[in-house]
């Protein structure tokens, strides 16, 4: 999300007659985006406008602004921390350098990339315990579906193959709009753009993805099998203190008519660990979890209380940070090993890999599962669909080479 909006930020500025400076040291102006999602990211946060702030003071006329989920609504007290910043835009809200108002739902003018993200609900209505994105991105709003539609017409004249559809909760969308569309609906128009070769979504929610979504998924050639369904708890009890809305058993169902509805289809999840109360039998019970679903990949974080929410007000932070970070070693071990058998088993088979460039010496893209793939050749293959015979796998990635029988 936030890779999304520092693009749109940057091409916004580029499009008002800013030009990048490459680094901080030599811009006039520096328009930093932030994540407070966790500890760590806030930690990042604060680390950057400490040295900006040293910059500036060499250079009192750099102008500092910044944007994302640092800024809270109390700018009184940022001001008074960070008085050398200049401006403070709350989040999905920066201006429009334009000087025409920001648009509510916060959505900017995209460049076009051969995969490209389009938001299209911002903030959350869910609330979980531990999480602090609808206090500072407030609450859903959908944007207009006719909208999102011309975008994505727009990036695939601009170049654009792939579509990543963004928003906390991809599975609210609509709910707010005249006429109550929803995510297989927008996903039905999407999937009528010629030159459009694929369509993702990004994030959707155990608690509300619905089997309408799920047949979508596997009628519509354009939608790809991969999805990103975050558990994040293998226990009732710790899912239940998160205020997540299912049960485990519920999240198997999901799973289940998943993988019989959209064959082959990739899921991914995020796990915290060391949430308050996950004692090491609970903890045992998520790695269990996790080695009999076995997600594509998993994206585990340690928990850390964010201010103003709920587990942080009420919940003492009680797993001690050694024994978290020992926790998410043991998740990132399981799941390397669970990932390597996956890609071993593709090693011999053939993928269709959307081709976004070069990367170390040789052409990149990523399968329709979303599996980065390397292959050597001399055509030009950018932005184009190729067909791939893997020869060798490793956790994360796959190398081989076109299939000229496909
Ligand atoms: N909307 C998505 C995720 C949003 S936040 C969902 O419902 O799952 C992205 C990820 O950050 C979460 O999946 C979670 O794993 C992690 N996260 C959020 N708050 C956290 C916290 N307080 N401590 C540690 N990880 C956190
Ligand atoms: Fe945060 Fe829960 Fe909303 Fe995801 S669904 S953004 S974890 S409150």
């Amino acid at each position: 999300m936030n890779r999304a909006e520092s693009e749109r930020l940057s091409a916004m500025m580029e499009k008002c007659g800013f030009s990048p400076a490459g680094t901080p040291e030599k811009a006039d102006f520096v328009l930093l985006n932030s994540c407070v999602v966790r500890a760590s990211a806030e930690n990042r946060v604060v680390n950057k406008l400490a040295y900006l702030g040293h910059l500036k003071k060499s250079d009192p006329e750099k102008v500092i602004a910044l944007t994302g989920c640092f800024v809270s609504d109390d700018t009184a007290s940022l001001k008074k921390r960070f008085p050398f910043v200049n401006y403070f835009f709350p989040a999905g809200h920066a201006p429009r350098f334009d000087e025409a108002p920001a648009p509510e739902t916060g959505c900017l003018p995209a460049r076009a990339g051969i995969s490209s993200f389009i938001p299209i609900i911002q903030g959350c209505n869910n609330f979980c315990s531990y999480c602090i994105v609808p206090y500072r991105r407030g609450r859903e709003v959908s944007r207009p579906l006719a909208e999102i539609v011309t975008e994505a017409k727009t990036l695939v004249e601009r170049g654009a193959r792939e579509i990543i559809l963004l928003g906390q909760n991809v599975d609210s969308y609509g709910h707010d709009l005249d006429g109550i569309p929803d995510l297989s609906r927008l996903l039905e128009e999407l999937n009528r753009l010629d030159g459009l070769e694929r369509i993702r979504f990004l994030t959707n929610h155990p608690k509300d993805m619905s089997s309408r979504l799920i047949r979508s998924m596997a009628s519509l050639e354009k939608v790809c099998e991969q999805l990103n369904l975050p558990v994040q708890a293998g226990s009732d009890k710790i899912l239940a203190a998160m205020g997540r809305g299912y049960n485990l058993a519920r999240f198997m169902e999901l799973v289940s008519e998943l993988r019989t509805t959209v064959p082959g289809v990739a899921i991914t999840t995020d796990i915290i660990v060391g949430f308050p109360g996950e004692d090491e039998a609970l903890f045992e019970k998520t790695l269990k979890f996790l080695e009999n679903t076995r997600f594509d990949a998993v994206h585990v974080a340690m928990y850390s209380p964010r201010p103003g929410t709920r587990a942080a007000r009420e919940l003492a932070d009680d797993v001690p940070a050694a024994e978290k970070s020992g926790r998410l070693k043991m998740v990132e071990a399981l799941q390397a090993r669970i990932a390597m058998e996956a890609s071993q088993n593709l090693v011999g088979s053939r993928v269709e890999v959307l081709v976004e460039g070069r990367k170390k010496g040789k052409w990149y893209g990523r399968s329709r599962s979303d599996k980065p793939v390397f292959f050597e050749h001399n055509e030009n293959w950018l932005g184009k669909l190729a067909s791939v015979k893997i020869e060798h796998a490793s956790s994360w990635s796959l190398v081989g080479s076109i299939d000229n029988e496909y």
